[in-house]
């Protein structure tokens, strides 16, 4: 009897280890990957709320993919002299339409950050202010504020007109920016201090922005690099603006080519220039882009059609890889469009022989966009 008894037992323990078994398989051990992200962030604050679990249950689960950052720059905005003329008649609108109405959507849409050097100062009523110079820019806080229609939400001030209006109009600018919520950075040209960084923060991801000029004055390297390594060690990711090079000359020069590798060599990820008036050439140095200059944006150098071409540069950058997309831009009386199919193919084969790349990069360059993988 008791022999019977121990049998009906053992049997019993092996069904119910089966039973087990059966249901953990069925509906507990499907692999990870397939856990849909909602029940994942459920687990982690569950587990915070938690203090005794196991630490490393965070380690085991699937890694989430972070929201990619994406980014647009320009190159020279600048809204006075006759772009002045332009807007009085027909309105900031008239700037950006053929922009924001592409055949495939807004340019503008979906962006994070859109930026542009902005060649001049924001003063109060868009005043200017003694002595009165022969090139002197000055914008009303309004015309700022309808740029941000189109995503605006980040100005390089650091440029040869940010002093235009003297220092009156270096300090208006800023409150004014404030003010309508806008970030910015730079110093006046040749100047590297506190006001040529700043950090933001974007899909969780820590952002260091500095921008330098250089045009008439040198850039003192050690200051330089102090502000661009002390970015690197707080971001996750530092874009430098900076202005230079020479008017008019698409080949960038040998000063502007050792700044760029000592920004980079000091952190930096992504290097804007500006100020030549005309597209210049590319170079990946370290596997950091280098855009030595994106030309013109909006402006009124009518004179020429290399003043009336600019390139905006789409930057979109996730965990595993940064791509950049490229869009040559003209403008007929500052008002800006996409250059498109077969025009768009010759700029971009000017672009690749002003820049100095191999001929991988070369080769994604002609398509419109490039990628580098980290
Ligand atoms: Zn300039």
């Amino acid at each position: 009897m008791a022999h019977e008894f121990r049998k009906s037992l053992i049997i019993l323990c092996v069904v119910i280890i089966a039973m087990i078994v059966f249901i953990k398989l069925a509906f507990f051990d499907y692999p990870q990957e397939v856990i849909p992200a909602r029940l994942i962030k459920y687990s982690l604050i569950d587990d915070k709320n938690d203090n005794n679990q196991d630490k490393s249950f965070d380690a085991r689960l699937p890694k989430v993919k972070d929201k990619p950052v994406r980014l647009l720059f320009f190159g020279d905005m600048m809204l006075d002299r006759h772009v002045g003329e332009k807007i009085n008649q027909y309105g900031v609108d008239y700037l950006f339409k053929k922009l924001a109405s592409t055949t495939e959507g807004d340019f503008f849409a979906g962006y994070d950050i859109v930026s542009s050097n902005l060649e001049g100062v924001v003063t109060n009523e868009g005043e200017h202010y003694a002595p009165q110079m022969s090139y002197d820019f000055a914008f009303h806080p309004d015309l700022i504020l309808e740029t941000k229609n189109y995503g605006f939400n980040f100005f390089s001030l650091a440029n040869n007109h940010f002093s235009d209006q003297g220092e009156r109009g270096i300090i208006e600018t800023r409150n004014n920016l404030d003010n309508l919520n806008i970030n910015y950075t730079g110093c006046e040209d040749g100047l590297v201090g506190e006001c040529s960084g700043k950090v933001i923060e974007i899909n969780n991801k820590k952002i260091g922005m500095a921008g330098f000029s250089m045009v008439y004055s040198k850039l003192d390297e050690n200051d330089v690099n102090k502000i661009v390594s002390n970015l690197a060690s707080t971001t996750d990711l530092v874009i430098v603006n900076i202005h230079w090079g020479k008017e008019y000359e698409h080949n960038f020069n040998i000063v502007q080519q050792k700044t760029a590798h000592l920004i980079i060599d000091a952190g930096a990820d992504i290097i804007i220039g500006h100020h030549s008036h005309v597209v210049q050439g590319i170079e990946i140095y370290d596997n950091k882009p280098i855009f030595y200059s994106l030309g013109n944006f909006i402006f009124d150098q009518y004179f020429s059609p290399d003043t009336q071409e600019g390139l905006a540069i789409g930057v979109e950058i996730e965990n595993d890889a940064e791509r950049y997309y490229l869009y040559p831009l003209k403008s007929k009386l500052s008002q800006v469009e996409l250059i498109k199919e077969e025009d768009k193919e010759s700029f971009l084969n000017k672009l690749i022989s002003w820049s100095q790349i191999d001929s991988g990069y070369r080769e994604q360059i002609k398509t419109g966009k490039f990628i580098i993988s980290n």
